[in-house]
């Protein structure tokens, strides 16, 4: 699939491993405990070595004892990665908000984009957060997903490129069929 732009070219859909970006910061789909895990956040610990998870570790001590709550978004250094920083964010495990998953789907995506603008960040990837073992339907999370990106962009211009990576050709199809970004 040929990578796709949207909004003046600020958006960038493409195919790939988050880990492999060379950009200001990357998006972790984190779990509260900041540790690392399965999926993108266990590679993003992997290739990201130890600094990152020294990092969190710190965070939790100091910001977050009981975790960081599901929507909010923290951010490190990006270790041994490409990408300068790692903001990690929680997505909600689908299902279990009483009704308020796809506010909190918003909310990471909103609140990590904010931390990049205020630490002056100009490019941020991210992956589909929560559409993996969290289980998001990925074609309505293309939906949340798109209009909290696009509401952000409409009220600040710090950001210049958002890149939306997906891990297989078939989620960013689905992606593309379903986001409301034109
Ligand atoms: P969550 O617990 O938030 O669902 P997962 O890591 O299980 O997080 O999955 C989130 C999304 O990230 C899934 O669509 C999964 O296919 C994708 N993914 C997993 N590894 C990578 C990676 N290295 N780069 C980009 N996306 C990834």
């Amino acid at each position: 699939m040929t990578e796709k732009r949207f909004l003046d070219g600020k958006i960038l859909v493409k195919v790939g491993d988050i880990t492999e970006e060379k950009i200001d910061a990357i998006v972790n789909a984190a779990n509260s405990a900041l540790l690392g895990g399965g999926g993108v956040d266990g590679a993003i610990h992997r290739r990201g070595g130890a600094k990152i998870t020294e990092e969190c570790r710190e965070i939790r001590r100091t910001a977050f004892p009981h975790g960081l709550p599901t929507g909010k978004a923290v951010i490190t250094s990006g270790g041994n990665l490409p990408a300068r920083f790692v903001i990690h964010t929680v997505g909600p495990v689908y299902g279990t908000n009483g009704g308020k998953d796809a506010a909190l789907l918003a909310d990471c995506y909103k609140n990590s984009l904010e931390l990049a603008a205020e630490n002056n960040l100009r490019t941020i990837a991210f992956p589909s957060i929560s559409t993996g073992v969290y289980d998001y339907p990925k074609g309505e999370a293309a939906k949340v997903s798109s209009n909290a990106i696009r509401d952000f962009l409409s009220k600040t211009d710090v950001i210049n490129e958002i890149r939306l990576i997906f891990f297989s050709e078939p989620d960013a199809r689905l992606f593309l069929e379903h986001h409301n970004l034109s």
